[in-house]
């Protein structure tokens, strides 16, 4: 996005060499209408076009890639750029796009009835966060634009603690009327902006700086008004939407951040006064849902895919709604999840009874899929933006809630019993479920409206309300009048040519309209002298003439005064049904709202029903008491658990198990590409599935509520701008470590990899032992650094996992199947291969592979399974990274971490799918023996670092180098 070079739009027209006194009326109109809207491109109406002048005009046609023209009038040479009114939408989104407001300078009385100078006003400020018009708007999204105002009015933002002080946020979407206020300290607010993803932030005067964390979802920031932050000023201004919202809000942050917003969305809607359809300010908590930060989202791929299929998220994967209003409702729930137990299992229980009724879905899913987008139309029509097509497409909506009730209810009689998910009950649908009741009776007929709108709108009407034609007959009197005596003044004057034909006896006469002469008799030359009396000459043409009668005159003087008058009228009755009809502004969104939740409730049947998903039995909910102790039976329990989102590109998905103990930790290692991300994040998958109220893919599921989910993905998955990866990484890890609690779920993948190996394990394990000793939280903890697996025998509540790969002759098959125990190898070598790393290369690295692994089996032998060997006091503990660091307790770790890599293929020993050179040894670890390491010598960090190399992503020259680096250490231990 381009900045917005504002100043082009601002004040008197730049690039004009006049005193304001010898600006044209209309320059000096257009003058007055950009100074009262300095920070946005004025677009002024001349006729057909939105016109801009000067430097805003130039601006226009670069934008727009429209033509610059010149303009010459009193006030001299000026450039001057238009684009069609009727075609707008594509140059306004550029303009958008650019980083441009546009205010739009209407005309706002008749042309042809204005006395000079025709009136003109600003109608509407468009802003990319306050877009109303449907061109402009995604369908099925939400556009919010989002204020922001610190606690405390200004002079605190000095003061120790500042950074704790609490920020209101507040975000509306202009185009449903869809308000939402909450507070938080810094974190959480960033964290609640990052979930609404405003188009467009403005910022009270002391509020803190909040950057996209994710560029390509950003918001554009800019100051407004600070007065509009002030306390009284927010408070009268949300008096019409409130009564005594003084009281409303817990945080005056929350009251000052919401009267901006309200403020900002009424300048942006003309400055009308109230914004009548914006009936539904909520407050909330964010700590009402699972918190899900933008990292998670991104990692878990919820609304977007980094990698190769841009539509494979877990959104896209759970959308069958058949309406817009659906598919925005199912992308808010799937962005807050819930964490109260009850409101989750009455989604579930909702779904389940849609899923038991294929019937009653379809029948649901067909009506919905006739549905308009209800709130988007009901903005319109409260702003006094609708068409009659626009009451019309309202009429239609409204008129399949009878069948929806209908079908909801069953065609009479008691609910089948069949509870088989997707099973051939057929029978009536009467909704059993508390949820689908109440659904059920908040589909609100508004029969009164839909019978006003069919008895006052004609069926198929046409696009501008002021050209007649969009009332029925029927619905007025007077109207009705008026057409008929149009009607039979075109009738009278249809007969008009064979009744004359046969007075005057010419054939050839004939009767026509032009516009400007209005209706006429045309008698050619050689017939003239045929002409009667009565005919006035109208006009002279080539080989005719045209003649009027009194008559004639007079017919058309009473079909024209009938037309306009006509015309008048049906503008004024329309509006008054249109006023009518946003009277009902509230039941309508109530009605929207229900029709919502019912789509998105559908839609998560029919997944559940099409892709085998089962209900998640809810443990009771978070235990606050845990406080680090574990609850054994509050854990994850998932059998035969899916990817939702792989599963569908892979034929043969692998499902697997999890049974992950409240605040435990399970170590997964295993080689690149044998399915760890996708293990972890379908754990967390189904979390956010079930807490959003949907079924899991899986055979049985029994899910904890949690009520935080955290997401860390290695640095080299992710490529974030600006900041280094590491440092990134390293920020994310921290705000993990400080907020995670036994309430949390957390995923980390290969964390620490974007440093050099030695501080990269040191950070990973203590993480690890962070996570399990001081937070209690729940987690997974992907890792290439296999010494973390011995953690598990030193903690209580750290177990591994692993995966397996068979080997045929050399080549290497992932079995995607999760197993006990820690990993033996990390296949790096073959996966090398199979990623086309040289044969040379491959073929030295498992020569030095097997002499290794040769190497430490001999030292074993010599002192014991648990090896000791490598006691860091031999110096073979990887002496570049102990003086590195220079920091003795790191060195001691380093050295018991060096002991303990050589048994980690102990847990593993059982797994009969793999033949691993290891696999043999039969002992666990016994870590308490760890520093017995008299036969020094072996450099088995050596071993670890050739282990750790992460080959697969090596391109060949990096691998040869390591190998290099490996061969000298060789060579001088040796
Ligand atoms: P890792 O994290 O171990 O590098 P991934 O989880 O990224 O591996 O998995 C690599 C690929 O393997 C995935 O893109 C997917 O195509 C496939 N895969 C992973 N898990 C499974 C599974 N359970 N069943 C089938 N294919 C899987």
């Amino acid at each position: 996005m381009e900045p917005a070079d504002r100043e082009t739009a601002t004040g008197l027209p730049p690039g004009i060499a006049a005193a304001r006194e010898e600006l044209t009326p209309m320059l000096s109109q257009y003058a007055d209408l950009c100074a009262a809207h300095e920070d946005a491109l004025v677009l002024f109406q001349v006729g057909d076009f939105y016109e801009a002048f000067c430097e805003a005009a130039e601006t226009v046609a670069r934008v727009c890639e429209v033509t610059l023209t010149e303009r010459s009038d009193s006030t001299g040479d000026y450039p001057m750029a238009g684009i069609p009114i009727d075609n707008a939408a594509p140059y306004l989104e550029s303009l958008l796009d650019a980083g441009y407001r546009v205010a739009l300078g209407d005309q706002v009385e008749d042309a042809e009835q204005a006395s000079g100078l025709v009136d003109r006003a600003v109608t509407e400020v468009i802003t990319p966060g306050t877009v109303v018009e449907d061109d402009l708007l995604e369908s099925g999204t939400t556009n919010y634009v989002a204020a922001v105002a610190a606690e405390g009015d200004g002079g605190e933002s000095d003061t120790p603690g500042a950074s704790d002080r609490r920020v209101g946020l507040a975000a509306v979407d202009v185009s449903t009327g869809e308000c939402l206020v909450t507070a938080g300290d810094r974190d959480a607010v960033a964290g609640e902006l990052d979930r609404i993803a405003p188009a467009e932030l403005i910022a009270g005067p002391d509020a803190p700086a909040f950057e996209p964390s994710d560029a390509e979802r950003g918001w554009t920031t800019h100051d407004y008004d600070a007065d509009a932050f002030d306390r009284r000023t927010a408070t009268e201004r949300l008096k019409p939407y409130l009564p005594a919202p003084e009281r409303r809000f817990d945080a005056d942050a929350e009251l000052r951040a919401a009267g901006a917003v309200i403020a900002y969305a009424e300048y942006t809607q003309g400055d009308d006064g109230p914004l009548s359809y914006v009936t539904r300010i909520r407050r909330y908590d964010p700590r009402d849902r699972l918190r899900l930060d933008a990292a998670a989202q991104r990692s878990l791929e919820l609304f977007e895919n980094r990698g190769l299929g841009a539509s494979d998220t877990l959104f896209d994967a759970l959308d069958e709604t058949n309406c817009a209003l659906g598919r925005r409702c199912l992308e808010r729930w799937l962005r807050r999840p819930l964490v109260d137990a009850d409101a989750i299992r009455s989604r579930h229980d909702a779904v389940g009874e849609l899923a038991d009724r294929s019937l009653a879905r379809e029948g649901v899913a067909d009506a919905l899929s006739t549905a308009y987008d209800l709130e988007r139309l009901v903005s319109r029509v409260s702003r006094g933006r609708a068409d009659a097509r626009d009451l019309r497409s309202l009429h239609r909506t409204l008129a399949v809630v009878p069948e929806l009730k209908a079908t909801l209810a069953g065609a009479g009689g008691e609910a089948g019993a069949s509870s088989e998910p997707g099973g051939a009950d057929e029978g009536p649908a009467l909704p059993r479920t508390d949820h689908l009741r109440d659904l059920r009776d908040r589909l609100d007929e508004l029969t009164e409206v839909r019978e006003l709108i069919d008895g006052a709108v004609a069926v198929d009407p046409p696009q501008e309300i002021t050209e007649g034609g969009v009332i029925r007959e029927g619905f007025d009197g007077d109207l009705d009048d008026l057409r008929a005596t149009e009607r039979e003044g075109r009738e009278w004057v249809a007969a008009l040519e064979a009744s004359e034909r046969e007075r005057t006896g010419i054939d050839s006469l004939s009767v026509g309209h032009n516009q400007v002469h209005g209706y006429y008799i045309e008698v050619t030359d050689a017939n003239v002298e045929k002409v009667p009396d009565d005919y006035r000459r109208r006009q002279t043409l080539k080989n005719s003439e045209r003649y009027v009668t009194p008559e004639l005159k007079e017919r058309e003087e009473e079909i024209v005064g009938a037309a306009e008058r006509a015309d008048a009228l049906e503008y004024d009755l329309f509006v008054d049904v249109r006023e009518r009809v946003a009277a009902e502004t509230e039941r309508i969104q109530g009605l929207a709202d229900a029709l919502a939740e019912l789509d998105a409730l559908t839609s998560l049947a029919a997944v559940a029903v099409a892709r085998d998903y089962v209900r998640p039995e809810l443990r009771e909910g978070p235990d606050a008491d845990v406080g680090g102790a574990v609850d054994p039976a509050g854990g994850v329990e998932i059998e035969g658990g899916r990817h939702p989102v792989v599963e569908r590109a892979e034929e043969s998905f692998v499902p697997n198990d999890a049974d992950l103990p409240r605040g435990s930790v399970a170590v997964i290692t295993g080689p690149n590409m044998s399915g760890k991300s996708t293990y972890m994040r379908s754990v967390a998958l189904a979390v956010v599935l079930a807490q959003t109220g949907s079924f899991v893919p899986a055979q049985a599921a029994t899910l904890p509520v949690f009520d935080r989910l955290f997401t860390r993905v290695g640095a080299s998955d992710d490529i974030a701008g600006g900041q280094s990866t590491f440092m990134r990484e390293m920020s994310e890890l921290t705000e993990i470590l400080h907020d995670a609690g036994a309430d949390s779920l957390v995923l980390l993948d290969e964390v620490g990899r974007g440093t050099a190996t030695t501080d990269g394990r040191a950070i990973a394990r203590a993480a690890a032992e962070f996570l399990h000793d001081e937070l209690g939280a729940t987690a997974l903890f992907a890792t290439h650094y296999h010494g973390l697996t011995d953690l598990a025998d030193e903690r209580e509540r750290v177990f591994n996992l692993h995966f397996t790969a068979t080997r045929e002759d050399g080549d290497v098959t992932f079995l995607h199947r999760v197993v006990p125990g820690a990993s033996s190898s990390s296949y790096g070598v073959e996966v090398a291969e199979l990623a086309g790393v040289p044969g040379p290369v491959v073929d030295r690295a498992r020569d030095l592979v097997a002499a290794e692994e040769a190497d430490r089996r001999g030292n074993a032998g010599g002192a014991g399974s648990e090896g000791g060997t490598d006691d860091g006091a031999t110096g073979g503990a990887d002496p570049d990274d102990a003086d590195r660091d220079g920091d003795a307790s790191l060195r001691e770790f380093l050295a018991e971490e060096a002991s303990g890599e050589r048994d980690e293929g102990g847990p593993e020993a059982g797994d009969p799918s793999i033949e691993t050179p290891t696999g043999s040894d039969p002992e666990p670890p016994a870590n308490e023996t760890g520093e017995a390491g008299a036969a020094a010598g072996a450099p088995s960090d050596l071993t670890a670092d050739l282990r750790d190399l992460d080959l697969a992503r090596m391109t060949p020259i990096e691998a040869l180098n390591a190998l290099h680096d490996l061969q000298s250490r060789v060579d001088d231990d040796g």
